[in-house]
């Protein structure tokens, strides 16, 4: 059996893996994509030390990095279920294949995704102009219009993020009302250059080919359609973890995000979770890296007591 089994291999995973090899211990890392998230980002400016990079090659760095190390990488394959063996004590990691892993310990690190709108434009403008991150893209868009998508706490919190900014942010709501917090929503609306759009169906995001010009919504008051001009659509409908395959196993909270506390331990003796697959708040490559560190020490930790 492996000592440290890391299942995704984004910031997370790989920085879990790094910290559970360096100390000498049988270490695997399991993943669907290898670098996770990261391989959808176009620029990333906000990992410290490293003013600005790609997605890609900072996605190639980490597997470079991982691979320096004793870790048995294993891409490309996919985890569908995780129990406990009571007779060994053994976690066992079932694949989408059938195959069987064993660890005497487990870092969850299976990341997360984010909920799109499936309308048309929304693929075709991602990364020019679409986004659903405003603490990594908000800067981009300084002295632009922008609309905010979802009137929850993400989304009102974008909303007031890039007022200061942007020129001008429309937040579209499809609902009759927002749903984030009273305060945020009382600070959205004490701000002179946000507007609210409530029963407001986003139907397209428009472009020159190139990068985003406009969005197109219907007005559900009325059924009529809207055009509004802007340069960024900041997508903020929801984080879906990717935890199906641990219902059962270990406690998720009402969004599905893995419970773990200040070590990254989850309400499994040897199991351990980082990044944004858990209850963190904040999903950053940083912060995700950190927890990943984190995970495997508290892995490492959990070892030499047990054994
Ligand atoms: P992920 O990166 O999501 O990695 C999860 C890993 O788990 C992957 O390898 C995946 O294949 C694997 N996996 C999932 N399910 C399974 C399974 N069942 N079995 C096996 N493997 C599985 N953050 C920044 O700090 N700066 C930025 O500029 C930035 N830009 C972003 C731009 C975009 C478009 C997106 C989508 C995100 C951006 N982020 C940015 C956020 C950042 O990418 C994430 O916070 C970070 O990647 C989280 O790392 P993670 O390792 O927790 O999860």
């Amino acid at each position: 059996p492996f000592d440290v089994l890391v299942v995704g291999g984004g910031p997370a995973g790989a920085t879990a893996a790094m910290y559970a090899a360096r100390k000498g211990i049988r270490t695997g890392l399991l993943a669907e994509r290898l670098g996770g998230q990261v391989l959808d980002t176009a620029g990333i400016e906000n990992f410290p030390s490293v003013p600005h990079t790609e997605g890609t090659q900072f996605a190639a760095a980490l597997e470079q990095h991982v691979r320096g190390y004793e870790v048995d990488v294993m891409p490309r394959q996919r985890a569908a279920k995780l129990h406990t063996d009571v007779e060994t004590g053994l976690h066992e990691v079932e694949l989408e294949t059938g195959a069987v892993l064993r660890s005497r310990t487990v870092v969850v690190a299976a990341g997360a995704r984010w909920r799109t709108m499936d309308v048309p434009g929304e693929q075709e403008y991602r990364n020019k102009g679409v986004t659903f991150c405003p603490h990594c893209d908000g800067p981009l868009f300084k002295g632009k219009p922008v609309a905010v998508i979802g009137g929850g706490n993400s989304g009102v919190e974008a909303a007031i993020d890039l007022a200061g900014l942007a020129t001008q942010v429309t937040l579209l709501e499809f609902g009759e009302q927002l749903i984030a917090d009273e305060v945020l929503q009382r600070k959205l609306h004490s701000l002179p250059n946000v507007t609210v759009l409530t029963q407001a169906q986003t139907t397209e995001v428009a472009g020159d080919g190139r990068k985003v010009t406009g969005l197109k919504y219907r007005d559900r008051r009325d059924g009529s359609e809207q055009e509004l001009a802007v340069e960024g659509v900041f997508v903020q409908i929801g984080l879906l973890p990717n935890t199906d395959w641990l219902t059962g196993a270990l406690e998720l909270n009402g969004r599905g995000e893995v419970v773990i506390d200040a070590a990254g331990a989850t309400t499994a003796a040897g199991v351990f979770a980082a990044g944004d697959c858990t209850t963190v708040p904040y999903k950053q490559i940083v912060a995700a890296a950190g927890d990943g560190a984190k995970a495997a020490l508290s892995a490492f930790d959990h070892l030499i007591r047990t054994s």
